[in-house]
């Protein structure tokens, strides 16, 4: 069984944004969750494996009593995903040991993320610091090959955009699919089709989902480099999961829960989907 929870389902901008006012933020701050969200990770029960440690991380863990993780996976470089990295430190480290005795977390990065670590914000520098501490073990999957970790089998899957990567867990038959950003341009393959279980990022709001007016000039540059909501429902088509989870919700695309709601209802009744949005410390069960 795989129980997966959401850890933090905001995308670069999360909710509440220091100084911002909207009724977003407003709401955020004063009931929490599900209208707050933090950076996007989220956590595996059952092999025990966190996917991406944005700077929310050590909060995350804590909020959701999780004492043991066996693995960590980044999908890719960006700072959204991995600055809260130095939750391996405070994890595993204990200064009163002497001599030091860490814990140690292997870190799994697939090729090409472990190749960015060595070009972007010193990651490959403060990883093989903590892996001289011993607090963390830096293991590189190769393109094609999967790991097995804890009973489950775990395939990066590369996207259109070079340099991030989905994760294909498999377990008894059972096949859950997580992409944690960066969908852009991405058709999914064959073989992907008819998973268990798709977890995907919502995209961006080019345009209202109701009323179909421009949210976004046609010539900005976000839309060459993320995708629109529209082409994400276009891949989810194609993917044709059992259940889908919209996830890496941009405080900047302005939608409630409520709008949230409405928009998987629609989605529901047009479509046929078992489809959500996440939200914060959500919990859902493959088996
Ligand atoms: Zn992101
Ligand atoms: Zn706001």
């Amino acid at each position: 069984m795989m129980k997966i929870e959401f850890l933090g389902t905001a995308g670069a901008i999360p909710t509440p944004r220091p100084g911002c006012h909207c009724e977003l933020c407003e709401r955020a701050r004063r009931y929490g969750p599900p209208h707050a969200r933090m950076g996007p990770s989220l956590f595996v029960h059952g092999p025990d494996i966190l996917i991406d440690t944005p700077e929310e991380i050590r909060l995350q863990l804590n909020r959701a009593g999780i004492d043991h993780i066996a693995a960590c996976l980044y999908s890719h470089w960006h700072p959204d995903h991995t600055m809260g990295r130095r939750v391996w430190e405070t994890m595993n480290m204990d200064f009163r040991q002497w001599p030091r005795q860490p814990r140690c977390t292997p870190i799994y990065l697939p090729e090409r993320v472990a190749a960015d670590f060595k070009v972007w914000l010193g990651l490959d520098e403060h990883f093989s610091y903590m892996q001289r501490h011993g607090t963390v073990e830096l293991r590189i999957i190769p393109d094609g090959e999967s790991v097995t970790i804890n009973g489950v089998r775990v395939t990066p899957i590369p996207l259109a955009a070079a340099y991030v990567y989905a994760f294909l867990l498999e377990q008894n038959g059972r096949r859950v699919f997580i992409a944690m950003d960066e969908l852009v341009g991405w058709s999914p393959a064959e073989e992907l089709r008819g998973c268990d279980l798709a977890i995907v990022p919502t995209g961006i709001f080019e345009f209202d989902f109701f009323t179909g007016e421009r949210r976004i000039p046609v010539d900005h540059p976000v839309l060459k480099s993320e995708a629109t909501f529209r082409q994400t429902l276009e891949m989810v088509h194609q993917l044709a999961p059992r259940r889908v989870i919209f996830t890496h919700i941009e405080e900047p695309d302005g939608n409630t829960v409520e709008d949230l709601a409405r928009i998987a209802q629609v989605l529901r009744d047009r479509e046929g989907w078992d489809v959500t949005f996440a939200f914060d410390t959500m919990v859902v069960t493959v088996e």
